[in-house]
């Protein structure tokens, strides 16, 4: 060995360790919305091209999927700023922001801030903002999961410079959308038979072009399966009577029913029980026959007579003997949530009683199209079933509450 290489091998080696510590990914991210190759191009300061080659199984013409992850080339540094369509030219920005149009123009790679340029969105530098593409006045956007999970209750909450008309879409679904302020949140629900997909997401704000992003959600593929076997006269149940109630049902849960009427997390409706004796999304085969139909709540074997209380505040709008669900109470609870208890043998409310956590509403029982005793509890949001247990332990009741600025709990 040379008697000069071992000094070099440790002065290159000084030299890499006193680098300075510059912001560094570390080669990926999860895509978060508002996420655009222009704006990945801007904070990474990496040309969009270079992105499309490291990301070759993303579509380069639709947006990056929300919860998918991005290749980023090793090294780079991330810019902070607030990412800003331009209208004209980087000068008139640079006048609106009270910034210098050079510094911008350094920042955004133009060779000089006075070549108007139509189409490429500028970096308005900030200390903590992260550069991301939001609908039209949007200063904020936030989803209640990055990567959604079918048959869960999903949101966004966002904050505007001044709340417009605003309506949002998630695949086909045309979602619950409540603003406080200039604070919003958009709800709806995904039914267990989802399945692994990329839905988009689109929010409109008055006139402006929509803003579009697909979100991904996976399936967990964990779903019970259950083989029903009806016999008797079990099996002669009244088609249309099941449909009628339904579609009665569905009127209520449809609507859009005004502000929050709970102000603390949800709690589970029932303090004593043998098991949970049906998950929500159990996919069931009735005699034989295909898994078509799943459970729309979740079954708490229990003793006849255990008291059902209210999970949160609400107002009762059903509390009746129905045919399929029997002794039944349903509690609005505002944004568009209800809440369902079925089967029950007494009901101890009433239409238009405002219930508070906790109160007894009934007690169980095996009323209804029912084997034995047990509580059947669903959840809808915008009109759509979801697991109330997961519900329960995704926290988006106060993450609702928060995003429009009200305390919870
Ligand atoms: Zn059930």
């Amino acid at each position: 060995m040379k008697r000069w290489i071992l000094p070099l091998v440790l002065l290159l080696l000084l030299i890499q360790i006193q680098q300075p510590a510059a912001a560094q990914s570390n080669g990926r991210i999860t895509i978060q919305p508002g996420d655009s190759w222009a704006s990945l191009s801007l904070r990474f300061q990496v040309p969009e091209a270079t992105l499309h080659e490291l990301n070759s199984h993303m579509n380069p013409q639709r947006l990056p999927a929300i919860g998918t992850e991005l290749a980023l080339p090793e090294n780079t540094t991330e810019q902070s700023g607030q990412m800003r369509r331009p209208g004209g030219n980087l000068l008139a920005t640079a006048v609106a922001q009270q910034t210098s149009p050079w510094l911008l123009a350094i920042r955004n790679n133009r060779a000089s801030p006075y070549r108007a340029n139509l189409y490429r969105p500028i970096l308005v530098p900030d200390a903590t903002s992260i550069p991301r593409d939001l609908p039209a006045g949007f200063s904020r956007l936030e989803l209640s999961q990055v990567v959604g999970t079918p048959g869960q209750a999903v949101g966004f909450r966002a904050e505007m410079d001044a709340v417009g008309d605003v309506t949002a879409v998630l695949g086909s679904n045309e979602m619950d959308v409540f603003a406080n302020e200039q604070f919003l949140v958009g709800l709806t629900g995904t039914g267990a038979f989802f399945g692994t997909q990329q839905p988009v997401l689109q929010i409109q704000v008055g006139d402006a072009p929509p803003w579009r992003q697909p979100w991904q959600f996976r399936d967990p593929a964990d779903w019970e399966y259950q083989q029903l076997t009806l016999t008797g006269t079990a099996a002669q149940i009244d088609q249309q009577s099941i449909d009628e109630e339904r579609a009665r049902l569905f009127a209520i849960w449809e609507q859009n029913s005004g502000p929050p009427q709970w102000n603390a997390p949800f709690q589970l409706p029932i303090n004593s029980f043998l098991e949970i004796s049906s998950t929500f999304g159990a996919r069931r085969s009735y005699n034989g026959g295909p898994y078509r139909t799943y459970h729309e709540g979740v079954d708490f074997a229990a003793y006849g007579g255990t008291p059902v209380l209210a999970p949160a505040g609400g107002t009762v709008v059903v509390a009746e003997v129905l045919y399929v669900r029997g002794g039944a109470v349903i509690i609005d609870h505002g944004l568009g949530i209800y809440s369902g208890f079925y089967h029950m043998s007494s009901i101890t409310v009433a239409p238009g009683d405002v219930v508070t956590p906790g109160q007894i509403v009934g007690e169980v029982g095996t009323t209804g199209l029912s084997t034995g005793n047990h509580l059947h509890w669903d959840l809808l949001v915008d009109g759509i079933w979801v697991d109330a247990q997961a519900w329960l332990d995704q926290g988006m009741d106060c993450w609702i509450l928060a995003g429009l600025n009200r305390p919870c709990g």
